[in-house]
């Protein structure tokens, strides 16, 4: 029986020594970077987290031409830049037209679901202004994604709910296709393949992208201070208004705090404990063996096996694979993932899941001699409800939260990044910022209702 004095485990927080992603073979120079030697001591806006989230919200703070005083931003990284799940993906930016659209419809009504599903194709024209206008060389490269289905069943559930999006005339359903069986193991080229969906997607090198948008709020007056964990947040303001936050090298007062913690927020706000899960995910990147034949995959993929099992895959220009997920191999083992934050250690039931999987997966793959070269885990922030949570955190005027993107934050964080930059410079409330309604965390959220996180 727990004693009185028994105290909880605390909430997990980001460890030093994690597994070599690809994306990150490639060092920024900001990497380790602190725009000033000591921790200043104040803060207008206070940024935690250099992942995506954090990076866009900078990004946005920090408008060009920006007119009088620019705010004084900080952003604390707790280890290096973008070391978190963003630097650590399957760098596939591929908008959800009818998937996860079908929960959300049977929980919230359509019009809820599609205002999600919008917002999500958004992000493909924005990025792709976005890297052009700040000329960032990130790889972004614009295909279609197939969605192929190796279950009979599933596959038929998934055309029965797609045919229902059709029947409601909505125009982003005219770019999603329906694959037969033989579209699928012909075109797409994959084995055993049932049949599937194809619709516009996209990837790109997260590491390059979120490091240019740190770069620019750097040239514009941010302070990054990396290798700087935050390990408390003050219950109460000073009479000034402003929050304490403790870090590993002193204390810094801000009037405003931004958490883009994502897997990590319930160690500073332990509210959002339950909301958001560690749940952790690996990935490699195959490389076919030179001079041996393969088939050329442009499209992005993700292979459903069954209910749960789902596998992501992006091919980049040089003829090598990302891919990740199968989930499914170790869902049964809850210790391995689930509250999991530990990205130092592979997965014991999936290390080896990927040797040999595009020879016996794909067609025209099968002499390619592919092997994995890279072979890494990452932490994503599972939300109880699979939304995540952007707003005013309840009960802590001036805080704000953008966090729990769950494995799917390409096409969902930079908009969100931007939302919770115009609330907490210029007060612009929630309903304002065309976020989708159902993102606002609420403490209503924050007693979930459901499980999702367990898969
Ligand atoms: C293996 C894997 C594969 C994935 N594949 C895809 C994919 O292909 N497509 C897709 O859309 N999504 C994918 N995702 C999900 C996607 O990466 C995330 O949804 C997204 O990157 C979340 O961004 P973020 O900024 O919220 O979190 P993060 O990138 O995790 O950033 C949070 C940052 O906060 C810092 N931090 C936390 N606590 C503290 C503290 N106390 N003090 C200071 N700093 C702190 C962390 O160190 C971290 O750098 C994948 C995730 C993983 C792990």
């Amino acid at each position: 029986m727990a004693s009185s004095t028994e105290t909880r485990k605390p909430f997990p927080q980001p460890a030093a020594g994690y597994t070599q992603s690809f994306w990150r073979t490639e060092l920024d120079p900001l990497d380790n970077h602190r725009s000033t030697p000591d921790l200043p001591i104040e803060a207008d806006i206070l940024i935690i987290g250099s992942g995506y989230a954090g990076a866009s919200t900078a990004y946005h703070l920090f408008p060009e031409n920006q007119q009088g005083t620019p705010p004084k931003v900080v952003l604390l990284e707790a280890r290096e830049l973008c070391s978190g799940a963003t630097g650590r993906n399957g760098g596939h930016l591929r908008p959800d037209l009818y998937s996860a659209t079908k929960i959300y419809t049977e929980r919230y009504g359509l019009d809820a679901a599609v205002e999600v599903v919008r917002f999500e194709i958004a992000h493909m024209k924005t990025l792709e202004k976005l890297v052009q206008k700040e000329k960032i060389d990130c790889d972004l490269t614009f295909t279609r994604s197939l969605d192929i289905y190796l279950d009979v069943d599933q596959l038929a559930a998934a055309k029965s709910f797609y045919d229902y999006l059709v029947d409601q005339g909505l125009d982003f359903m005219d770019d999603v296709q329906y694959l037969s069986q033989e579209d699928a193991q012909g075109k797409a080229k994959v084995r055993n393949a049932q049949g599937g969906f194809s619709f516009s997607a996209g990837h790109l090198w997260p590491y390059k992208l979120i490091c240019r948008l740190i770069r620019i709020a750097v040239s514009r007056g941010l302070n990054l201070q990396t290798n700087t964990m935050v390990t408390e947040i003050g219950q109460d303001r000073t009479p000034e208004g402003l929050w304490p936050v403790t870090t590993n090298r002193g204390v810094i007062h801000a009037r405003k705090i931004i958490l883009a913690t994502n897997a990590f927020t319930g160690a500073l706000a332990p509210e959002y404990s339950k909301a958001i899960v560690p749940c952790k995910g690996l990935c490699t990147h195959i490389e076919p063996a030179p001079g041996a034949p393969y088939q050329e995959l442009p499209e992005t993929y993700a292979i459903r096996q069954g209910l749960g099992a789902f596998i992501y895959q992006i091919s980049r220009k040089d003829g090598s694979i990302i891919v990740g997920g199968a989930q499914y191999t170790y869902k049964d083992i809850p210790d391995q993932w689930h509250n999991n934050p530990d990205d130092g250690t592979l997965i014991n039931s999936v290390e080896h899941y990927f040797d040999g999987y595009m020879q016996r997966t794909f067609f025209g793959w099968e002499d390619s001699n592919a092997t994995v070269k890279h072979i890494w885990t990452g932490v994503m922030g599972y939300s109880a409800d699979s939304l995540p949570h952007i707003g005013d955190i309840p009960g802590k005027p001036g805080q704000f939260i953008a966090a729990g993107f769950n494995g799917h934050g390409m096409p969902v964080v930079f908009l969100c990044g931007k939302a919770i930059a115009q609330m907490a410079q210029h007060s612009v409330p929630f309903q304002k910022t065309g976020l989708p309604r159902l993102f606002e965390t609420s403490a209503a959220r924050l007693d979930p209702v459901y499980n999702d996180t367990v898969g």
